[in-house]
């Protein structure tokens, strides 16, 4: 070695090779690896170079602090802490993965597997081999949201199929049943009821037109396919659009529909998607009112967001219920006053669209007096 040359040149031995300390210096110092001594209170004693490339701290500015404490992610401390005490009363051999601060304030994921060597004299430390196992740890993580994904779509499929069989074959026997008596009685030149009965199937269309627009929205949601588009609009008009789609079913029930925004009322938000999230609220409004009741559409502005309600003095819901509502594994639906059948995907895509916007959706009802529907969606400073 003094001759300067290095093993496994012929001309060294390995012992000779492993005898030098620069050899142990230079083969630590380019180990991917770090090497970390600590006393039996946990105090860093000594920490190898590799320190720079991991955590981008001079080894020097790791010594002598009680690393636990200063450098570990808080929620991570207490294992590390358990870890360490393991290795020091019990002079356990153990490995344990935590976050370590790193220079530029990022934490980085480490693996240490430790040694105790207290009582060896030419130690008198707890030995750490310490690797960064940040990428590995991002692996994971993708690999589990991946999992995760998956597992939301099949669910999601299975639902939208499920919904398809149940939930759309109802208006359509309707649509098959109402059309094949038209036809019969415009065979029999019978004309009396077929203006009813065309009313009977239109009825059932749009219906049918709802719920497929709802379903696809929702379909479209869970597979990420929705885009955000926020936008300023008048909110008082996108009301008012509303109340006039819902005319006839409100009319049909004598139910009053009042647009109580003020004109004027500016938000920033995706404007179909709230479009969606009102004719939801106000058409579930109608559907669980008895006939003579009335809806209020209602606006409140405060610093830096808006909430916009939905008032009705239908049947309500029960205590029990409404905490199930907007919870996709509980997919709840109930029958409407005049029969009505639905499919528990409006709420669900209001609580999707609302969260989209950063905002929230909860209800406050008592059964036999009426609910309350609200959203509140933050807003840019100046709307
Ligand atoms: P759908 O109306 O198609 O069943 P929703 O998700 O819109 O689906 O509503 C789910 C359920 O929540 C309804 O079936 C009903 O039981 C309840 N609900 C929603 N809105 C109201 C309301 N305004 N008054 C009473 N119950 C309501």
């Amino acid at each position: 070695m003094n001759n300067g040359s290095t093993y496994p040149n012929k001309e060294v031995t390995a012992d000779e090779f492993l005898k030098s300390d620069e050899t142990f210096r230079q083969l630590i110092k380019n180990s991917f690896d770090m090497l970390v001594l600590l006393d039996s209170d946990g105090v860093q004693r000594y920490v190898s170079e590799s320190c720079k490339k991991i955590l981008g701290y001079d080894p020097r500015e790791l010594t002598d602090i009680s690393v636990i404490e200063s450098m570990i992610h808080p929620d991570d401390q207490a294992k590390t802490k358990q870890g360490f005490l393991d290795i020091v009363k019990h002079s356990k051999h153990g490995g344990t993965q935590y976050r370590h601060r790193h220079k530029n304030g990022d934490w980085v994921y480490l693996e240490a597997y430790g040694n105790n060597q207290l009582h060896n004299p030419d130690i008198q430390a707890v030995v750490l081999n310490v690797r960064d196992i940040t990428e590995r740890k991002k692996a994971e993580k993708a690999l589990k949201d991946s999992e995760t994904r998956l597992s939301e779509l099949i669910a999601t499929k299975d639902r939208f199929f499920s919904i398809i069989g149940h939930d759309l074959k109802n208006p359509f026997s309707g649509i098959l049943g109402f059309s094949e008596l038209l036809i019969d009685q415009l065979k029999n030149k019978h004309y009396d009821d077929s203006l009813e009965l065309a009313q009977m199937i239109q009825h059932s269309s749009k219906r049918v037109m709802d719920l497929l627009n709802n379903l696809l929205a929702w379909a479209q949601s869970q597979t990420g396919k929705t885009k955000f588009n926020p936008e300023y609009f008048e909110i008082d008009e996108v009301a008012d659009e509303v109340i006039d789609l819902l005319r006839d079913s409100s009319h049909q029930k004598s139910i009053s529909l009042t647009n109580g925004i003020p004109p004027g009322t500016l938000v920033y938000a995706d404007k179909p998607m709230i479009t969606l999230v009102l004719r939801n609220l106000v058409s579930n409004g109608v559907k669980f009112t008895q006939p003579g009741g009335k809806i209020d559409i209602e606006s409140e502005k405060n610093k830096g967001e808006i909430s916009i309600s939905v008032i009705d003095n239908g049947v309500g819901i029960s205590k029990d219920n409404i905490e199930d509502l907007f919870n996709v594994d509980k997919r709840h639906s109930s029958k409407g006053t005049y029969n009505e059948t639905g499919t528990g995907l409006g709420l669900l895509l209001c609580k999707d669209f609302i969260k989209t916007h950063g905002g929230r959706i909860w209800a406050e009802s008592e059964l036999d007096k009426g609910s309350k529907f609200t959203f509140m969606i933050p807003q840019k400073t100046g709307c």
